[in-house]
């Protein structure tokens, strides 16, 4: 074990020599002070070795024992020497200030050495053991705060990765704006506060216009640049944080508290159409854009979350519907118009019982040489009373209500006879156009029902071509590529139908045995409109570049043909040539050929 060192302190020579004497016998090391400042002194030189305890005598000349003792105490690094006092005195009175002051125990005078070395060696066990203890206790604590520290990091760590998922589980990645999740939740808590202070909030749905058409012609690199724009610009627009929120696709909300019992929501949404008239630079190319809106207001158009984004979006697809750059509020019209819907349903079937339906026929021109070379199937219904009723309203209706399969089937068969009969009479370039909708060629036996009308009218199955929607091409399932290669298998033609305003990706084309796209009528409108010639002839170069030929829609004037001409596109159709007329009407219109001064 090694030595310890008791620094002693008395005035007493004699004293001295015998104490020393006997902690030498006892191995001890010691030190000797003959005055308290002498022992402090000695306590303070740092070089010399810090004694393991201290005797200390009371009664010495200068300071005394209990004010040496007091002034140990005040410094840290030896604060902790345990120290005894040797005294002569044994009034419990100055024992107990002796303890006030720090010293650990008493010895009296004359001093028993067996006792000295006995109380010495216990306080030096029990001074250790403290130090031990302290020591412990010390490593303890640091131990628990670098637990601390570490779990803090961790929560911490833990707290910005769950923000950083929660940002983006709420947040749209391409445009940094709320997505669809964030969007409900927020309009969930603007309609508690609505409710709570009587206020009204508008929520707009935004929808660009044509906006495929930019992607699939500018590639979607450029329209997702153009998406951050309009997104940057709208955010401007709405002056209120997390106010706009991108739903997916080139549709945004805004939702807007209106502060203002009269604040005009029209108004409002028109602030948010105006923020996008400025053209978008974007990669060197000046673009306009356009959108439409439909604005349903909270409390009148609906009183919950749910409620009130549907209404806005069927007021966003009315305004679609109404063509671009349209702001429509929802109104229960909207409504009614779905209760017309099943009226309409029911007169349909009186009208397939009464005959009241017909199919009409529409010249297909080929550009370069002007003549007829098929027609487009349209279906006619013209009531007893003499009210027509437009296909775009019935043949949805149709749809719906799965009569489409039976006023589909009749409309193809007509065709097929009628172009029989043109066959008869000689024309037998002739082909036809039947449109077919989507749930029309998934209804049962549909490729079946097809085969065996041409079969029974014994047409050369390249003559009959049938007209897809876009929309099908998006569902790119399996049962729509058995059933469209079936059909081309048999030799029947198949075209897109208003190509460029579906949701179509190019690629899907190239899976599809297409032969024909046909230019969506709003874009042959455009034509000769600023930046309206850049998507017909990109359609066109587009389809020629995959080997499909090109039919323009709606050519109403000489100026379009000769634009679509000169872009290479083959063939067109529109009141410019011709409206769709009988049967018997388009023999003559061939026999005569067609004059576009006569007919538009
Ligand atoms: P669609 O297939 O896009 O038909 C072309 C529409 O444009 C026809 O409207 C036609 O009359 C009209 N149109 C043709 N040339 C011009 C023009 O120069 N200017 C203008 N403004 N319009 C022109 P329609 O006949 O009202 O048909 C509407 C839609 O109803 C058709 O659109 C088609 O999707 C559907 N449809 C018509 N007949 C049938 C059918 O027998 N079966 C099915 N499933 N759908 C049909
Ligand atoms: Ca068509
Ligand atoms: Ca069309």
């Amino acid at each position: 074990m090694e030595r310890k060192t008791v620094l002693l302190v008395d005035d007493n020579p004699s004293n001295l020599k015998l104490l020393v004497d006997c902690l030498e016998s006892h191995d001890f090391r010691v030190a000797v002070a003959t005055n308290g400042d002498e022992a402090l002194k000695r306590l303070q030189r740092a070089h010399l070795a810090k004694p393991d305890l201290i005797l200390l005598d009371i009664m010495m000349p200068g300071i005394d024992g209990y004010e040496t003792c007091r002034q140990i105490k005040l410094i840290p690094e030896i604060s902790d020497i345990p120290i005894i006092f040797l005294s002569a005195l044994s009034e419990t009175p100055d024992k107990v200030y002796g303890f006030s002051l720090g010293a650990v125990d008493y010895i009296t005078k004359p001093i028993n050495l067996a006792e000295m070395i006995a109380r010495v060696n216990t306080h030096l066990d029990l001074s250790e053991l403290r130090r031990k203890l302290d020591r412990l206790v010390q490593k303890r604590t640091q131990e628990l705060l670098d637990v601390n520290a570490s779990l803090r990091h961790q929560i911490e760590e833990r707290e910005r990765a769950e923000a950083q998922i929660r940002y983006i589980a709420t947040h749209d990645s391409l445009t940094d704006l709320p997505n669809r999740f964030l969007m409900a939740e927020r309009l969930d808590q603007l309609i508690k506060r609505a409710h709570r202070y009587n206020e009204r909030i508008a929520l707009m749905f935004l929808d660009l216009d044509q906006f495929k058409i930019v992607n699939e012609s500018l590639g979607h690199r450029f329209g997702d640049m153009l998406l951050s724009d309009v997104a940057y610009r709208l955010k401007d627009a709405a002056l209120t944080a997390d106010a706009v929120a991108r739903l997916g696709g080139d549709d945004f909300v805004i939702c807007l508290p209106l502060h203002d019992e009269n604040e005009d929501v029209i108004a409002t949404a028109k602030t948010m159409l105006e923020a996008l008239r400025e053209p978008f630079y974007i990669n060197d190319i000046n673009i306009h854009v356009s959108a439409s809106i439909g604005v349903a207001v909270y409390p009148d158009d609906g009183k919950d979350a749910d409620r009130l984004m549907r209404n806005a979006d069927a007021a966003l697809y009315c305004a679609k519907q109404a063509g671009r750059a349209e702001i429509k509020r929802y109104t229960t019209e909207l409504d009614t118009a779905a209760h017309e819907h099943l009226n309409l349903s029911s007169l349909l079937t009186d009208a397939i019982r009464e005959g009241e339906l017909c199919m009409e026929y529409q010249p297909q021109i080929e550009l370069n040489t002007g003549k007829i070379i098929g027609a487009e199937a349209l279906m006619r219904w013209r009531r007893a009373d003499g009210t027509y009723i437009s296909p775009a309203e019935f043949i949805p209706v149709a749809e719906s209500s799965g009569q489409i399969k039976v006023l589909g089937e009749w409309g193809i068969r007509q065709s097929c006879a009628e172009l029989k009969r043109w066959h008869d009479a000689g024309y037998t370039d002739l082909s036809m156009s039947v449109n077919v909708s989507v749930p029309q060629l998934h209804s049962a036996g549909f490729v079946d029902t097809v085969q065996s009308i041409i079969e029974e009218y014994q047409l050369p199955p390249a003559k009959l071509e049938l007209e897809i929607t876009e929309s099908l091409l998006m569902q790119h399932s399996k049962t729509n590529l058995n059933i469209l290669h079936t059909l081309s298998d048999f030799g029947v033609l198949l075209s897109v139908d208003d190509f460029g305003t579906g949701y179509s990706s190019l690629a899907y084309l190239q899976d599809f045995p297409v032969n024909t796209l046909k230019i969506d009528i709003s874009f042959v409108r455009n034509i000769g409109t600023d930046s309206g010639d850049a998507i017909p002839s990109a359609i066109v170069a587009m389809a020629h570049s995959l080997g499909l030929n090109v039919v323009a829609e709606g050519v109403e004037t000489g100026a379009q043909e000769a634009f679509l001409r000169s872009q290479g596109c083959e063939y067109a159709q529109g009141f410019h040539y011709s409206r769709s007329v009988p049967g018997d009407r388009f023999l003559e219109l061939c026999k005569a050929g067609i004059s576009t001064a006569d007919n538009r």
